[in-house]
């Protein structure tokens, strides 16, 4: 850790009342001079609430539009233009578009890993933490949903609604890498462990876990469950926050292949970069910024 570039950091945001959101998937250089980590949904609320003129966002594209969204006034700079999430850019709002024309009745749920574009088409949004309910919650009986298939299946078998998968199969490159054998081998070498997975991994990795859980979920049970070691099957980073919040317990990684690129572009240096010339601003249209945040606002008050 780089104590001067760091202290620089800290001086600046106390000078322009900026404050640093991290999610628990970056890296630990960024999540250790954050104000707040948390997953999307905890981001959301937190940049809903934050009482600063300038959010600093180090997460990806659709997380920093997020923050936008709920803060107009808000200046929200995302430190690397490279931070994309590959699996938001599947998903077009021409899509959406034609499955409500092919589903009229249907409500359309999104979850937060999409672009503003698209959220301004939602009725509501979700997070891996809340996506059960908030599908179960529209008055329709299908649910156009998308864009993780994967999320949608860990939907469809909690949930009495039909869902329709926009794009046919999205995915999360990151979560996909995790495969039933290494859940198996991990079980062998840890046999009293407990396996967490998030719902973005494959249907056979989800029905080898233990529990289903969002990266929120996961820092919960840890703490609350007896068991002294867990089998994690989400991307390798969140294992930094679960060993520093639990350190007599023990955490192993269910796949090293786990690794998001995107999640891994903002560092220290970039967001000294990002503070210092206030760079990377993200900016967002009123008519789409209106949509979209009722669709996030739907979501948070459901
Ligand atoms: S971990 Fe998956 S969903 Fe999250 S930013 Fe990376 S590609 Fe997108």
């Amino acid at each position: 850790m780089n104590d001067s570039l760091n202290a620089e950091i800290l001086k600046l945001k106390q000078e322009k009342n900026a404050v640093i959101l991290a999610h628990n998937y970056q890296l630990p250089e960024v999540q250790e001079i954050a104000d707040f980590l948390g997953d999307s949904l905890e981001l959301a609320k937190k940049a809903s609430t934050v009482d600063a003129e300038i959010i600093v966002l180090c997460g990806v594209d659709f997380m920093a539009e997020t923050a936008a969204i709920l803060n107009p006034d808000k200046k929200v700079l995302l430190p690397s233009l490279d931070a994309k999430c590959p699996m938001a850019a599947q998903l077009k709002a021409e899509e959406i578009v034609k499955a409500k024309e092919e589903h009229s009745k249907a409500k359309v749920v999104l979850y937060v890993n999409t672009s503003a574009d698209c959220k301004a088409l939602a009725d509501a949004c979700c997070t891996s933490a809340n996506a059960p309910k908030i599908v179960e919650a529209m008055d329709s009986e299908e649910v156009i949903f998308g864009p993780d298939k994967n999320l949608g299946w860990f939907v469809n078998q909690r949930s009495s609604k039909k869902i329709i998968d926009i794009p046919a199969s999205g995915y999360c490159y990151a979560h996909r890498k995790i495969m039933g054998e290494e859940i198996i081998e991990q079980k062998n070498k840890h046999p009293d462990a407990l396996v967490l997975a998030h719902p973005e991994c494959n249907p056979e990795v989800q029905e080898l876990a233990n529990r289903i859980e969002s990266t929120s979920g996961m820092l919960r049970v840890a703490k609350e469950e007896s068991a002294n070691e867990f089998i994690i099957a989400t991307e390798k980073e969140m294992l930094h926050r679960l060993k520093k919040e639990n350190p007599t317990k023990k955490f192993y990684a269910a796949s090293e292949n786990a690794v998001c690129g995107a999640m891994k572009k903002i560092n220290s240096e970039n967001v000294l970069e990002a503070l210092k010339e206030e760079k990377n601003e993200v900016k967002i249209s009123k008519e789409t910024t209106a949509l979209a945040k009722k669709a996030i606002e739907s979501m948070l008050e459901i």
